[in-house]
């Protein structure tokens, strides 16, 4: 048996947001961290209704990428809460109620500046954590698996995301791509193409905001917009992990990622600077220092996790320069998915696995601390925007058959992986079983 996955792009037209600013650097090595094995989330994580698939072959026909049926089920800048799918808000209401998001401010910031919290609020404490502020925060990822340098990029798809691609391909590497919202609606054929190429895709945000800042609503379409054209534009398989836009989370925003969108948070260990190539801030010359320093570390552990972008080409020029040095140096490449856990997807192992048939499969489900809030919202501005409605195009709903496409389909073949569909095929069973020892 094979497995398909189908893609084809058309222009779409949008305004990008490309970010400016990663003010924020840690080089600090600590504690190597690995994901436990993946396992099935409970029958109640909201995750399954949210992003709920037919079985292969039910007639299932995803947009094809960049149609204007693909482009038109999303916001073209900053997600309107009030047009957020009821589905999202009642799963973020719901752990809300439940305890799981912790009630504490929104942080502020002007551009170019860490956000700050309001007085009394410690971003270093317990209870808020900010990853801007280097607090780790257990469950998040900042380090590599010992003896390991993963491979990731962010802020794509870019148009130099192209030559990276035939790089990556040069030297059989994968990687995982860290994807802008918005930048995906701009550069469809260019998303295409990463797919296609075999790459692994998580999320980076709609349109790169400081995350901090916002309220528990505008954090959900953020996400949650992101997680949808992802799935919808690979087959089905819906994305593990995301990364904070300049490194910027903290105890409720994590919470929001993992307890409605099973999203795992990923930050970094090892800085490049490189998204400053452009603006003076870094030269070729320091970054290449940095790659010497790291990569002759007197230890390997933890792995290294790098933050580099496919932003321009002075950044893909820098990856591509320092690269022939990592292997050399005694480290083992590997797309950094791949490398943290055992599946890049919640629901596949990898881009050339099957979709499970049911159940999602996620990492650990880390603990939440903290005190909840009382509602979905988190600002005072949005009281009134519990009562929001499902949008009209919203794909997010599970609703996939009504999503159809004319296009030509592209095919690619694809081995099963027995082990994999074992369990797949097994996954009700397994299911009931742990809800029953539950
Ligand atoms: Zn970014």
């Amino acid at each position: 048996m094979f497995w398909s996955i189908f893609l084809v792009a058309l222009p779409a037209v949008h305004a990008a947001l490309i970010p400016s600013v990663h003010d924020h650097n840690d080089e600090s090595h600590a504690v190597s961290s690995r994901l436990p094995d993946t396992w099935y989330q409970p029958d109640d994580h909201p995750v399954h209704a949210l992003f709920k698939r037919g079985a292969p072959g039910d007639g299932t026909n995803y947009p094809a990428v960049g149609s204007p049926t693909w482009s038109s089920a999303y916001p073209v800048t900053s997600p309107d809460v009030n047009q957020l799918p009821k589905e999202w808000v009642n799963a973020l209401n719901a752990a809300v109620s439940a305890g799981k998001i912790p009630n504490i401010p929104q942080s502020s910031n002007t551009p170019g500046v860490n956000p700050v919290y309001p007085a009394g609020s410690d971003p270093n404490g317990q209870q808020v954590c900010s990853a801007t502020y280097k607090c780790r925060i257990p469950g998040d990822i900042w380090d590599g698996p010992t003896g390991t340098f993963s491979i990731s990029f962010d802020d794509g798809p870019t148009p130099v995301s192209s030559t990276l691609l035939q790089f990556l391909q040069a030297h059989n590497e994968i990687a995982t791509h860290f994807v802008i919202g918005v930048n995906i609606l701009q550069n469809p054929q260019v998303f295409q193409d990463i797919i296609n190429a075999g790459h692994d895709i998580a999320v980076h945000t709609w349109t790169h905001p400081y995350m901090t800042t916002l309220s528990n609503l505008e954090i959900l379409g953020q996400l949650g917009w992101t997680t949808e054209i992802i799935r919808n534009s690979t087959g089905g398989r819906v994305p593990k992990y995301w990364r904070p836009p300049f490194g910027d989370s903290d105890a409720r925003v994590r919470a929001i990622a993992q307890e409605v969108f099973g999203l795992t948070t990923v930050i970094w260990n090892s800085d490049t600077e490189d998204w400053s190539l452009t603006s003076g801030g870094t030269t070729q010359s320091q970054i290449r220092d940095s790659f010497i320093k790291w990569l002759t570390a007197p230890s390997k552990t933890p792995g290294i996790v790098t933050l580099e972008h496919e932003l321009s080409t002075e950044s893909v020029t820098a990856f591509m320069n320092n690269y022939p040095m990592i292997q050399p140096n005694g480290w083992q490449t590997g797309s950094l998915a791949r490398l943290i856990g055992s599946s890049v997807y919640q629901n596949s192992k990898d881009p050339n696995s099957p979709v499970a048939l049911a159940g999602i499969v996620v990492g650990a489900s880390t603990p939440s601390a903290g005190n909840s809030s009382a509602s979905g919202t988190s600002s005072t501005s949005q009281s009134s925007q519990t009562q929001t409605t499902t949008s009209s195009t919203s794909t997010g709903n599970g609703n996939q058959s009504s999503q159809t496409s004319n296009a030509a389909l592209v095919s690619r073949d694809i081995p099963w992986n027995l082990a994999y569909i074992l369990i797949a095929f097994c996954a009700p069973t397994l299911t009931a079983m742990v809800s029953i020892l539950a």
